[in-house]
Parts: C-alpha cells; sequence; structure tokens
C-alpha cells in the first residue's frame, strides 16, 4: 500500500515519540487534529499504528515490507541456482574427494564421454568408497556413485519450492540442474543444494523494501 508524504510522517513521529497523542502529532506537523483525523484512522486501520485511550498512538512494528508468500512461491530454480561440478565417469576417486575439496561442494555430478548426466556423488559415497581401501587412484567413480535414471534433477524454471520440496522428500542435499529433459539426456547447467535454500531464505528477508517504497 502506497502512503502520503503526510502518513510517512505521521508514522516516523510515532516511531521516535510513541506513545503519542493526536493532539501532540498535530503539533509536530503545524496542523490540526482535525486535518490528521483521517490520516490516523487509515493508519490505525491498517495496522501499522495501535491506539489506546488515555495513552495515545503507537508503533506496532508493522512496517508493510512483508515480502508476501506469494513472491517466495513464484521463485524460480533458476534465479538462485549455483554452477555445477562435474567430474567423469572414468575419473577416480581419489580425483572426485580431490575436486570436492578443491571446488568446496558437497556434491559432484558425473557426466559420461559426451558431457550428458550420468551419476551423483555425495560425500558418505566417497567416505564409503574410501574406507580400508589403498587404491583409490585406480578406483573409477563409476562404480561407486548413484547412477542413471535414478538421479533427481530439476530445471531452471522449475519452482524453487517444488525443488526444496524434493531435497527434503528424497533426503538428499542436492539436485543437479538439466536442460533437455527428452529420452533422459540431461546436460547439467547448474546446482541447487539445501545452501541454496537458506541462501533463498536470507535473500528474500532482506530484500524486504522500505515502507511505500519501489517493489520492482
Ligand atoms: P550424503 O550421502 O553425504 O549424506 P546426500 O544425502 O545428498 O549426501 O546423498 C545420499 C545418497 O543419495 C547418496 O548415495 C547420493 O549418491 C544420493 N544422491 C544425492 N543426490 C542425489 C540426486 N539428486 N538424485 C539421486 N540420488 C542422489
Amino acid at each position: 500500500m502506497e502512503l502520503t508524504d503526510r502518513q510517512e510522517r505521521i508514522l516516523e513521529i510515532v516511531k521516535d515519540e510513541g506513545p503519542i497523542t493526536g493532539e501532540q502529532i498535530a503539533d509536530h506537523l503545524s496542523l490540526t487534529r482535525a486535518t490528521l483525523r483521517p490520516d490516523l484512522a487509515i493508519l490505525t486501520m491498517v495496522g501499522f499504528l495501535g491506539a489506546r485511550p488515555r495513552v495515545g498512538y503507537y508503533f506496532t512494528g508493522k512496517t508493510g515490507a512483508e515480502v508476501p508468500l506469494t513472491e517466495i512461491k513464484e521463485r524460480k530454480v533458476g534465479e538462485y541456482q549455483s554452477i555445477p561440478v562435474v567430474v567423469g565417469e572414468s575419473d577416480s576417486v581419489y580425483d572426485a574427494i580431490s575436486a570436492m575439496f578443491l571446488e568446496d561442494v558437497g556434491t559432484l555430478f558425473v557426466v559420461d564421454h559426451a558431457s550428458r548426466l550420468a551419476g551423483v556423488l555425495s560425500r558418505k559415497d566417497l567416505l564409503r568408497a574410501s574406507i580400508g581401501k589403498q587404491d583409490l587412484e585406480s578406483m573409477p567413480v563409476s562404480i561407486i556413485m548413484t547412477r542413471m535414471p535414478n538421479i533427481t534433477v530439476c530445471t531452471k524454471d522449475d519452482l524453487l519450492i517444488e525443488a526444496a520440496s524434493l531435497l527434503i522428500e528424497r533426503q538428499i542435499d542436492a539436485l543437479p540442474v538439466v536442460n533437455d529433459k527428452d529420452n533422459h539426456q540431461y546436460e547439467v547447467v547448474g546446482r541447487v543444494t539445501k545452501t541454496t535454500m537458506t541462501k533463498a531464505l536470507v535473500d528474500l528477508v532482506q530484500s524486504e523494501r522500505p515502507l511505500g517504497g519501489d517493489r520492482s
């Protein structure tokens, strides 16, 4: 809701000095109490101000800038996805562990010779494969990865909230963002993870606009 300049001024005064009477607010603005009455009624009606008899007006703490739930529901994967980190099918478990450390990610995507999605490697996949093994440099990731067609994927046009639901439902930490959903021949173009969802939450809360501000 758009407030008039005068209504914004009233809110500032009440924020700074409330509880404050209508009379005192009018004095601040060099106006009469009667002139202010419609503005005070509107601000009270929409919940920005509270009013108590014999106490006056006080600020309720509502800014009118909360991100509406509908806006959160409309966010797409493409707005938040990050860059995928991939390894080749024939790369060794040793190389995959190195890539995970160097790139600072928790999930690697595995691609075949034609750069199509072939599998996923999680931290625990690599830990499990490493326990008591000496030959990590000669063990290809293809024998330990979770492989297609059992990979849960999403596209950049999917809703972020749908991707988040998949992470919870399938009990996994990451989804590859893919192009080309035909014939299960996926090109990996991005990555969404539980961290993506945490960042989205923080971003949405921090992007709250000031009262009466531009939402574009
Ligand atoms: P961790 O195993 O380190 O806890 P995850 O919970 O992401 O990490 O992985 C659990 C299992 O699910 C692993 O075996 C992993 O290969 C597999 N996995 C991870 N992501 C996906 C995905 N997008 N689709 C299918 N399987 C996955």
